[in-house]
């Protein structure tokens, strides 16, 4: 291979890793040196899709993904502003005339996509996405009649009946060009942004992930299907992050515990199916958003637009501060506050709270999941938000509003949870946790009466929904 070969950009997404990354591999096999690209947004902190817990953790996984791409011989090539723009003046003055990348899920990313491609082709450069980011396409899991579709269970079992891919390797040398300049890694100056004080994230990289991996095989996954649902119990993956940077790819995730289910007890078989079929909701989600995209702004079951929403007031503050005085919703978001993560089941009960008993718009609370969750997709919190909402893609009707009180006795019985997040109540008995308070007073000093009454909220919340179809 002569030195003036011309080079291969692989632009970095949410693939953020070396091993079994479609588009990488690709770019390496060219047999011609491979410049490994990412391009920072200029995210001014104005808009209200990201925040700083998810910005250190993008930052930290670019530390980690540099020094492993230097170790097969490559270079994290940074640059700023928009993406085709950066991507197009890096191909310029590098010489390379192909750029590749792994497809993006989100309606955002694919409209990035598309201008590239019209870019590339205007100036005679090769552009090629490649599919990395499921283990099934959307247009993969369609109905008998070649329909998309609207429910998980019967989407689940056309998902689960398939062969699925397997992972591929890791590139052998890359060879980037020493010649290129590159902006300094990101930190949150970048975007002027800092990460709140008494902060913990987990740690990034392709390497916490791998090891995220590990645990869950190792120790996790036997009892998974019992503390799932279990908040205070530390007992599922906590992989989301990383399949949503591709820290790790989804191939090597299945591949993995397949294998572990070849070796497994038949009752660990059951619980490691219950957690694959979790894998088959963030594909059915990311199906949901391509083949309906205007759930991003709309309610997807088209009876339910137009609802009515109470306007913002005090509620919403005290709900975003972990101050509503329903402990496990408190609980849940001083678990986001001061982490970035969620269990399942508290944002479950948290975001059925703000639609169905304050009666506060979903996309304020997606909105606000976006600014702190540190695996904040947008497909699955949107399939979330609107699951709770009983606007969304799911077959159960709008009138099953869990109650927090006893969800809260049912998934947090002795109170641990609780009394982990809300440190005001760590010598409360657990029984009087899952209850209003009696005769009006507070649970303890500095702790907040419940601010609405659950049981007037459910009526209303059913009567908004009846009027409006009524009125549809
Ligand atoms: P595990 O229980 O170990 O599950 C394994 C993996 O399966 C997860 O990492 C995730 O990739 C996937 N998964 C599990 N449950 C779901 C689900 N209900 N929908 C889609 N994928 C799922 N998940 C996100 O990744 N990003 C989000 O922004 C997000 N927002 C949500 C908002 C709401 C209101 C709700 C109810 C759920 C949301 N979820 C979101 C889904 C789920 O809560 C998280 O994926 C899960 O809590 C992550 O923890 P884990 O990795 O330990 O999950």
């Amino acid at each position: 291979m002569s030195s003036s070969t011309p080079p291969v950009i692989h632009w970095f997404r949410r693939d953020l890793r070396i091993l079994d990354n479609t588009g990488l591999l690709k770019a390496s096999r060219e047999r011609r040196p491979v410049i490994p690209a990412y391009i920072v947004s200029d995210w001014s902190g104005s808009h209200n899709w990201t925040g700083a817990k998810r910005q250190h953790f993008l930052c930290e996984s670019l530390k980690s993904l540099n020094r492993n791409l230097e170790t097969i011989d490559g270079r994290l090539i940074v640059r700023g502003g928009e993406a085709v723009d950066a991507l197009l003046t890096l191909a310029e003055e590098s010489g390379a005339n192909a750029i590749f990348f792994n497809r993006d899920p989100d309606p955002f990313g694919k409209a990035t996509e598309h201008r590239l491609q019209d870019a590339c082709k205007e100036r005679g450069i090769e552009c090629r996405g490649f599919h990395d980011h499921t283990l099934h396409t959307a247009e993969e899991i369609l109905t008998q009649s070649d329909q998309p579709y609207r429910v998980y269970t019967p989407y689940s079992k056309n998902w689960l009946g398939r062969d699925k891919p397997e992972p591929g390797g890791k590139p052998k040398a890359l060879r980037t060009p020493a010649s290129l300049d590159s902006d300094p890694l990101p930190s949150l100056d970048h975007w002027s942004i800092e990460l709140p004080e008494d902060c913990s994230i987990l740690p990034a990289g392709e390497r916490a992930a791998h090891d995220r991996l590990k645990r869950l095989i190792n120790e996790r996954v036997e009892s998974y299907a019992d503390l799932r649902d279990v908040p205070s119990a530390d007992g599922t993956s906590r992989l989301s992050q990383d399949l949503r940077f591709g820290l790790i790819s989804i191939r090597t995730v299945y591949q993995k515990l397949d294998k572990a289910r070849q070796s497994a007890a038949p009752s660990a078989r059951e619980s490691l199916q219950t957690y694959v079929k979790e894998l088959a909701w963030r594909e059915f989600y990311m199906a949901i958003l391509h083949h309906y995209p205007h759930v991003l702004e709309q309610e997807f079951m088209a009876d339910w637009r137009g609802l009515p929403w109470d306007e913002p007031g005090d509620d919403f503050e005290a709900w975003k501060r972990g101050e509503t005085g329903f402990p496990i919703v408190d609980a849940g978001i001083r678990e986001l506050l001061t982490t970035g993560f969620m269990h399942n089941r508290v944002r479950m009960i948290v975001a059925m709270f703000l639609t169905k008993d304050l009666h506060i718009d979903w996309r304020l609370g997606e909105s606000f999941f976006m600014q702190h969750l540190v695996d904040g997709e947008i497909a699955s919190n949107n399939g979330g938000w609107q699951w709770s909402a009983g606007t969304g893609a799911d077959a159960a009707p709008y009138f099953r509003i869990q109650n927090p009180w006893s969800q809260s006795k049912r998934h947090d019985p002795d109170g641990k949870y609780i009394k982990r997040w809300i440190p005001e109540l760590k010598d409360i008995p657990a029984k009087r946790l899952h209850s209003p308070p009696e005769g009006n007073e507070p649970l303890a000093k500095g702790y907040p009466l419940p601010c609405v009454d659950h049981s007037t909220e459910r009526a209303e919340t059913l009567t908004r929904f009846k009027r409006h179809r009524q009125q549809g």
